[in-house]
């Protein structure tokens, strides 16, 4: 997609609108499979909590995706979507064991995170195989709200934990079929990642029974030029290499999964927006938009540096900017970019706006969610409408409250 391709998409559908490039999800599919072509059985679970529109989850289907989900929701969706139940894997963190059961009741992989639950399904539920999610404990990833496989985590079970769960797994005669780690969000360090494997690897050799290794995700994308990312190509290399070993060591060919959300669809999105307000202070320039963290929440909650592109002038004279949204409290997208000169209904673009962007939307400040756009060989196609008043008050009811008026003394 091209600037001119953007404008078009914000001409037809209005501001503001994310538009995601069908080409670049699969682009990164097929880069992500080809590092790991080595490997003969590879299954790569799109996590839907990044991106979960419908057609975005049947491009993923078309791709032999399957998915991993956090909620019976996601599930559901997934199944709408055409997704069949055995491609599905069910990762929630503090569920409760009635929602565990119901997805379970689906035919859903089941990946279990803590042994209360993991005691409770396998005395009920002995014949359904699941997967434990362990926590290796080793510090990966970048921002700390994103970090999940330190001590202080969550997330998973202990590596510490082990003989307290064999004990269960031999008392319920219940049978674990996948281990899973998903250690954080930013995979940089790639002998870092290897460490953990190695420690999926001891805990997977203490099972009998296993069908797959599930190595989670945190693969790093590029947000502007220069950034560090990934190396998924030596990552694929090496990991392909000692997997294969491990096979062999284990005497049974498993199934190497990943869960990738960022990766597969981050860099396919774009928002567009626009210009309100082009507003001089005593100490910079604002460009106010038609926008907030109410439509884009990363900036504020993670710190997170999305490129913003003027695509209504792409080729004008770079100025420095604050671009800031109409959310009446600090709503910063981003300080002192040089952004090619804005004028008020200008359209802005942010990249990497695929994942972890719509989906963590909301309505504050009584907002409408934007509209989606799928650009699908050359053609835009609307995903999901605008929001529209009715949207905020469906399921408000009025209270059968007559409020006295109170008199004036
Ligand atoms: C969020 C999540 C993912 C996806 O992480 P990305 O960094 O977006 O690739 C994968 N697995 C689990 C269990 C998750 O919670």
């Amino acid at each position: 997609m091209n600037n001119k391709d953007l404008l078009n998409v914000a001409r037809e559908f209005g501001s503001p609108v994310y538009v995601y490039d069908s080409e670049k999800i699969i682009s990164q599919y097929e880069r992500l499979t080809s590092a790991f072509k080595k490997v003969p059985n590879l299954k790569l679970n799109y996590a839907v909590k990044a991106l979960s529109n419908l057609s975005i989850l049947k491009l993923m289907n078309s791709l032999d995706s399957g998915l991993d989900t956090v909620s019976i929701q996601e599930v559901k969706l997934g199944l709408l979507a055409g997704f069949k139940p055995e491609d599905i894997i069910f990762t929630p963190n503090g569920v409760s064991l009635q929602e565990i059961e119901e997805v379970a009741a689906l035919g859903v992989q089941i990946n279990i995170d803590n042994l209360s639950i993991l005691e409770q399904f396998g005395t009920k539920h002995p014949d359904i195989p699941v997967c434990i999610r362990i926590n290796p404990h080793v510090m990966a990833g970048g921002n700390s709200n994103i970090s999940v496989g330190h001590i202080d985590s969550k997330f998973g079970i202990s590596v510490h934990q082990m003989p307290h769960l064999i004990r269960i797994v031999e008392n319920t005669n219940m049978r674990i079929n996948g281990i899973h780690m998903h250690t954080g969000s930013d995979i940089l360090d790639i002998e870092v990642f290897l460490y953990a494997s190695e420690i999926l690897f001891d805990t997977a050799k203490q099972f009998r029974d296993l069908e797959f290794l599930d190595f989670g995700s945190g693969f790093k994308v590029p947000y502007k030029e220069g950034d560090i990312q990934t190396n998924v190509e030596e990552l694929g290399k090496k990991l392909s290499k000692r997997f294969n070993d491990f096979c062999k060591e284990y005497g049974r060919e498993l199934t190497l999964a990943f869960e990738p959300g960022k990766f597969l669809v981050s860099e396919a999105g774009n928002f567009l927006v626009s210009v309100n307000v082009v507003k001089q202070t005593t100490s910079t320039v604002f460009a106010g938009v038609d926008s907030g963290f109410n439509h884009l929440i990363r900036p504020m909650l993670y710190g997170s540096n999305h490129q913003i592109v003027n695509v209504s002038n792409p080729k004008g004279r770079e100025r420095f900017y604050s671009v800031v949204g109409y959310i009446c409290e600090t709503d910063t997208f981003g300080s002192n970019r040089r952004i090619s000169e804005i004028s008020e209904g200008d359209i802005l673009c942010f990249k990497n706006a695929g994942a972890y962007c719509f989906t963590m939307s909301s309505n504050y400040n009584s907002r409408y969610r934007p509209a989606e756009v799928l650009w699908h060989e050359g053609q835009a196609h609307l995903i999901r409408k605008r929001e529209t008043f009715d949207d905020l008050i469906k399921n408000q009811v009025e209270a059968e409250i007559n409020f006295p008026v109170k008199e004036l003394v």
